[in-house]
């Protein structure tokens, strides 16, 4: 049982640990599907809005611009750069209406509007009659030129597409004669998405949401398994505990019955009268002790609803000292019994048999668990009848000290089933008290000793009639 449980706990937060590892994963993934599939699609809404003969209108005149300047360059007038900036500034020229047009695009297809879109000119080949090629701008080596959206920096960009375009213009070259230049250009299209996470984020919070609560739940589920199957096991520790010290309380008197029997029907025994009684009076005896067990077994088990309280006005003082009278003459000499009992003139209502049966029962451990110097003592303090016991014993450890008031339990560790017993005392004394409105705890440090405090406010119990 004890490796089995201790199999299946380990197995529970196994298998606990290793779905949470998968949902983490499989959240991560739908994270990641998710980002790549926002990509997807603003990129094909970019295209819907930016693939337009609109757009292309606006794209042909700037380099139709561009591409008129190209003769100056040709025949010396203006340099590459003041070439390149008549191509940015030509776009740049047009930008504001092709902003307007992505908005109204972006609006129509359902665009997020943190989804940015840029385009530049990426290369620039002028190819002249001869096949010479001149690079005005090499991709990934020179500078882009902007040409139209939000000019973000490209490396926050995402590549959408390349367009290639190439022209043949005629011009008069310096000499005056008819030349003609091949211009090939490139442009490229760029999105960047602002606030990426936080948008997928969004998106996902239902989904994450849900994860999350079903990992709470699972959580909550594996952990009340465990505590119950460790309850179950501590239960079942607990009877076969019981059924141990049962078997053993049982074992001496019926062994002795045995005996006893057997020298009565013995034929020697049978003449001699003075045996014949001795074995009469040990069957008695150990009749009663069984008697007496079973009585402990049953008595002891019940609830402090099934006690039945013969309820009577009594001075706890009086009472206890009476109790304590009776008690003394049942320890032997090497014990100490101390009491310490306040005159005090407030009356109780208490069944004196199971009341007294507590203090006893609290005593007899005492007595039972090594104490030799016992203590009784009375007072009333916050409105409320304190009755501490106190002894010098073996002391009970802080993790059992509220567990000895459970039924059947005792204290399983080493040495301690020296001690004869069936865990129903202070079950008992708990159900008494609690019947009589009270409670009962103990205070307690191993080695050194125990403290039992009954107590039962001043006004516990009222009515004065047998109760169930
Ligand atoms: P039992 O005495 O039959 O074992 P009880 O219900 O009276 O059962 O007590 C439960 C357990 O509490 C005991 O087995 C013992 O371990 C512990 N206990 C009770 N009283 C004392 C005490 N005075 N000193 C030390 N341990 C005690």
């Amino acid at each position: 049982m004890q490796i089995k449980s201790k199999v299946l706990i380990a197995g529970a937060i196994l298998s606990l640990l290793a779905l949470t590892t998968m949902q983490g994963y499989l959240t991560f993934n739908t994270y990641d599907l998710r980002k790549k599939s926002f990509a997807v699609e603003s990129r094909q809404k970019i295209g819907r809005i930016v693939k337009t003969s609109y757009v292309d209108s606006l794209s042909w005149y700037y380099r139709m611009d561009f591409v008129k300047k190209i003769p100056e360059y040709k025949n010396g007038n203006i340099t590459k750069q003041q070439l390149l900036l008549e191509l940015e500034n030509a776009a740049k020229a047009r930008n504001d209406q092709f902003l307007e047009y992505y908005k109204q695009g972006a609006k129509h297809f359902n665009l997020d509007d943190r989804v940015l879109f840029k385009k530049v000119a990426s290369t620039i080949q002028l190819i002249d009659k001869k096949g010479n090629v001149e690079n005005l701008i090499v991709e990934n080596k020179n500078e882009p030129v902007f040409l139209l959206g939000n000019n973000f920096p490209l490396n926050e960009g995402l590549l959408i597409n390349n367009w290639n375009w190439s022209f043949n213009e005629e011009f008069d070259n310096s000499n005056q004669e008819n030349d003609t230049v091949i211009i090939k250009y490139r442009a490229s299209l760029y999105m960047k998405i602002v606030d990426w996470d936080k948008i997928i984020l969004k998106q996902l919070l239902l989904l994450f949401f849900i994860a999350f609560l079903l990992l709470i739940f699972l959580i909550t589920l594996t952990t009340y398994s465990i505590r119950n199957l460790l309850k179950l096991k501590r239960v079942s520790d607990i009877k076969t505990d019981f059924i141990n010290n049962i078997t053993h309380e049982l074992k001496t008197p019926l062994a002795t019955l045995s005996i006893a029997t057997k020298t009565l029907t013995n034929k020697f025994a049978k003449d001699n009268k003075d045996i014949a009684e001795d074995s009469i009076n040990t069957i008695n005896r150990q009749n009663k002790r069984l008697q007496n067990l079973i009585d402990q077994v049953v008595d002891n088990s019940l609830g402090y609803n099934d006690i039945m309280l013969n309820l009577e006005q009594v001075n706890l003082s009086a009472f206890i000292n009476e109790v304590c009278d009776d008690f003394s003459l049942t320890i032997s000499k090497n014990i100490q019994f101390i009491r310490d009992i306040d005159d005090t003139d407030k009356e109780i209502l208490i069944d004196k048999f199971y009341f007294s049966t507590t203090i006893i029962n609290i005593l007899n451990n005492a007595v039972k668990f090594d104490g030799t110097v016992l203590k009784v003592k009375y007072f009333i303090e916050n409105n409320t009848h304190i009755i501490a016991i106190s002894d010098n014993g073996i002391g009970i450890s802080k993790k059992n000290k509220k567990l000895i008031f459970g039924k059947f339990y005792r204290v399983s560790e080493k040495n301690i089933h020296n001690y004869k017993g069936l865990g129903l005392g202070l079950y008992y004394c708990n159900q008494i008290i609690k019947a009589h409105h009270g409670t009962i705890d103990v205070e307690s440090k191993e080695k050194e000793g125990s403290t039992f405090y009954i107590k039962i406010p001043l006004d516990g119990r009222k009515e004065h009639f047998i109760s169930r």
